[in-house]
């Protein structure tokens, strides 16, 4: 399987409850490698254009004010087939689906405040990625 990377965020419901250390934890037993990672907090409008392929989505607004609603922690994960695996170790979108031992499944609060990011494809990847870090940021 080829090598790969992805986008996490660890989110703001998490930062505030001092998740940031088990959840990396889960993704470091996973085999899924931090090559880059920083805490940063972000403005209503910088979260909208990360999130813009959801703009016409009823929750939208409110997970634009969510993400700015505290720090988040930005990471690039890398590992073989690591869009896949980071997908499986975070679980299903809403806790209540999301498979036992997944991020989701311990941590999440709910369907929005859901604790974690992760890139859905290749191109999504590279482009979040490049979106919070530079080319000199990633020391894989
Ligand atoms: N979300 C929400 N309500 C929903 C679906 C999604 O608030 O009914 C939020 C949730 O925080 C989710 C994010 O929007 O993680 C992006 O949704 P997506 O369907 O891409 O889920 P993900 O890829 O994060 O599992
Ligand atoms: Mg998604």
């Amino acid at each position: 399987m080829a090598v790969e990377r992805t986008l996490s965020i660890i989110k703001p419901d998490a930062t505030k409850r001092n998740l940031t250390g088990k959840i990396n934890a889960k993704f470091e037993e996973a085999g899924l490698r931090i090559i880059a990672q920083k805490r940063i907090q972000l403005t209503p409008a910088q979260a909208g254009v990360f999130y813009e392929v959801h703009k016409e989505r009823p929750f939208y607004g409110e997970l634009c004010e969510f993400m700015a609603s505290g720090p988040v922690v930005v990471q690039v994960l890398e590992g073989d087939g690591a869009i896949a695996k980071n997908r499986e170790v975070m679980g299903a979108t809403n806790p209540a689906d999301a498979a036992p031992g997944t991020i989701r499944a311990e941590f999440a609060e709910s369907v929005g405040e859901n604790s974690v990011h992760g890139s859905d494809a290749p191109e999504t990847a590279a482009a979040e990625i490049a979106y919070y870090f530079s080319g000199l940021e990633l020391v894989g």
